[in-house]
């Protein structure tokens, strides 16, 4: 396991891909572990090693609480925003854009399918901690921003003293950004990520895949990331050019690969992706009959 300093660097399976993520453990008396999406053996490990009293999770994403339940003794605090959201199942379903995409009848059959271990670990949180102040365990200083976009709620933990940031969802791989959910926000993203890079560090934390970069190699990361927000923009404006509906984008796999589009889920969020981008176009779903209307 890498280390920085007391910061423990906590690696998921498959270098933390989604369904992981990687987990960040400050080696300090209060013995804090943020995002819990790590690799269950090494959380484990730290647990029996180390200890674990407090989990504090960045957003409420299920690969981000993954292991909440594994550690019924620790307690779990999440951001303020996102504590209300938990509070019910109803509210989770309306984030993710499934009331926004299928009605009363889609959150219906969403609720029948959710596996019992993640309806656990939103259970278990019990708290919150505050953004924008810095808390102190033992010698080492945290700040919880407030980035959102990724979600409404999205917290990036930041250490000024050790010039390091957790960017959980910042993950600069070549899927691109992710603000698909109702509770995600495209310009919240852009203007969250320029915030991340203002920071006074050099060492950025993403949550999944790449691992961790520099300053400078953040910076060039994030530049090409955000592109990809342009890029969608672009397709999804020729598509509108050529007269296809909304219906018939959303069939063609812009953000999920079309062979992956079966899954209710993903199906879910590639239609509210589109929503927005159509926004940003000036654009918008007719309610009566789906047709695309001008709002300019
Ligand atoms: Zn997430």
């Amino acid at each position: 396991m890498e280390r920085i300093g007391p910061l423990v660097i906590v690696e998921g399976p498959n270098k933390s891909k989604v369904p992981f993520s990687r987990s960040l453990y400050i080696d300090c008396k209060e013995k804090v572990l943020i995002d819990s999406g790590a690799d269950k053996r090494a959380l484990l490990d730290i647990k029996r090693e180390l200890g674990i009293e407090l989990i504090l999770n960045t957003h409420y994403h299920p690969d981000h609480i993954q292991h909440n339940s594994l550690f019924p003794q620790a307690a779990k605090w999440i951001n303020p925003i996102e504590f209300e959201t938990i509070q019910s199942i109803d509210r989770i379903a309306e984030a993710n854009g499934i009331y926004q995409e299928w009605g009363e009848a889609g959150v219906k059959m969403w609720r029948t399918n959710l596996p019992e271990e993640w309806i656990q670990n939103i259970e278990e949180i019990s708290g919150t901690y505050d953004y924008e102040t810095e808390y102190s365990f033992s010698n080492v200083n945290v700040t919880f921003l407030h980035t959102p976009g990724h979600t409404k709620g999205l917290s990036s933990p930041y250490f000024s003293d050790l010039g390091v940031a957790y960017v959980s969802d910042y993950d600069m791989t070549s899927f691109g950004p992710w603000y698909n959910g109702k509770d995600g926000n495209i310009e919240e993203f852009i203007e969250s990520g320029k915030r991340l890079l203002s920071l006074d560090a050099n060492t950025y934390i993403t949550g999944h895949q790449k691992g961790i970069f520099t300053k400078q190699e953040f910076q060039n990361e994030m530049e090409t990331y955000l592109e990809i927000i342009d890029k969608r923009d672009h397709t999804i404006e020729q598509y509108v050019r050529k007269g296809l509906t909304f219906e018939e984008i959303t069939d063609i796999g812009i953000f999920y690969p079309k062979n992956s589009l079966n899954v209710p889920i993903f199906k879910t969020w590639e239609r509210s992706g589109i929503r927005k981008h159509l926004h940003r176009l000036g654009l918008t779903v007719s309610e009566r009959d789906g047709a695309l209307v001008d709002v300019k």
